[in-house]
């Protein structure tokens, strides 16, 4: 089976990796903050805060801007679900705004029109997530230029957009946000098998995602409300977790760093020869904004299903029957069980629907091959020709 994505690991990767074993901190030592300033040099941002996932980053970055209990958190239905999880761990309420259909990120039109309507009944909401789906840059700027009217912070959800580029600058510079996460999950860009981060140019946000990663204990004195008892001391200072990342895991990251750059020019190769091998075919190729230069974590098409005999469902079976291991980036967060009891229903974002019951993810990772690429074309002509 030919997989949608897939990790790349080097000589150099597991040498790194080795030498942190055989050294004195197998977490907690230098390579965390190792890593962090690399990418904080490479995202052009002040702090980098690593920890175990994108998920816990989530999290922890809707604590630190104060999400809680009676604040909303909107986001895109067409997204992994940790995007939208993190608002309800804060005991926060969640909320969905519909898609564009020709990018399926986050609708601009429809998050202002949102906006106007819960300004009027006041339900505003305190936190906004754009993620960027597939790597394409959501439009930054005018969701900024909301926050400002209409009073709310940004997460940018970066999970698949690292090593991309927002109009000419890198994802992770914050330019239009209050805090930008990364995920390092083995499928996306690069990998520290489970990890993630949180960057931001505040601080004081920087300070309180520090202190939330590892129980909200402290050891700087300037941070404690009493003087220090001695060498032994900390102090908890506020709940935090356990969401260190290891130092195994940012060696990983920091020797992967070191290559994202080639990965992500490599995915804009394969991109662009899907791209031609599938013009003639009863499909929709990702639509990319000329301002923006995508991490294209993932290749997704969309099935032109009035020309075809087969089914969304058929297609998709019948690639993976043949060896193709085509995914679906996503099921529409507000169908899930989970959110359906929340009172959400099918029918309540129409275009993330309408995405869903078209799209498939093609195989779309740097050590994909022009053979392997060949047959993911050669079998999805015969299965859409059948
Ligand atoms: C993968 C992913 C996450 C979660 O990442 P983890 O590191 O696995 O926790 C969150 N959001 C999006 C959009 C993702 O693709």
């Amino acid at each position: 089976m030919i997989p949608y994505g897939q990790q790349e690991i080097s000589q150099a990767d597991i040498d790194a990796v080795v030498d942190v074993l055989k050294s004195d901190f197998l977490t907690q030592g230098p390579a965390v903050p190792g890593f962090e300033q690399e990418l904080a040099k490479h995202s052009d941002a002040k702090h980098v805060v690593a920890v175990n996932s994108a998920t816990s980053a989530l999290h922890i970055a809707c604590l630190a801007l104060g999400l809680g209990k009676g604040d909303r958190l909107w986001t895109t239905p067409i997204t992994f679900v940790a995007s939208a999880n993190c608002g309800l761990y804060c005991g926060a309420e969640v909320d969905f705004v519909d898609i564009d259909a020709k990018t399926y990120n986050m609708s601009v039109a429809a998050l202002a029109e949102k906006l106007e309507k819960a300004k009027q009944n006041n339900t505003l909401p305190k936190v906004v997530v754009p993620v960027h789906l597939c790597g394409q840059p959501c439009e930054m700027q005018a969701i900024h230029g909301l926050s400002q009217e209409y009073g709310f912070r940004i997460i940018e959800d970066a999970s698949h957009a690292i090593g991309g580029r927002y109009r000419g600058q890198p994802i992770g510079n914050c330019q239009f946000s209050d805090i930008t996460i990364f995920s390092f999950h083995p499928v996306k860009i690069i990998t520290t098998g489970e990890g993630g981060v949180a960057i931001t140019n505040d601080a004081e946000l920087a300070q309180q995602m520090e202190l939330l990663r590892s129980h909200g204990i402290t050891r700087d004195e300037k941070l404690m409300t009493e003087v220090s008892h001695g060498g032994w001391y900390y102090q908890q200072i506020e709940l935090g977790f356990n969401y260190r990342m290891t130092d195994m895991q940012a060696a990983l990251g920091l020797s992967q760093l070191d290559r994202l750059n080639d990965y992500v020019a490599k995915r804009h190769q394969i991109s662009a020869r899907y791209n031609s091998l599938l013009s003639n075919l009863p499909l929709v190729t990702p639509w990319q904004h000329p301002d923006s230069y995508s991490g294209l974590h993932l290749y997704v098409i969309r099935l032109k299903l009035d020309l075809i005999s087969k089914s969304h469902q058929q297609v998709f079976d019948a690639l993976r029957e043949s060896g193709i291991g085509v995914n679906l980036h996503y099921i529409p967060v507000h169908i899930q069980p989970y959110y359906q009891q929340m009172g959400f229903a099918a029918g309540d974002f129409p275009e993330a629907e309408r995405y869903y019951e078209e799209a498939i993810s093609l195989p779309m990772f740097p050590a994909l091959t022009e053979q392997q690429q060949d047959m993911v074309v050669t079998t999805l002509k015969q299965v859409l020709a059948a």
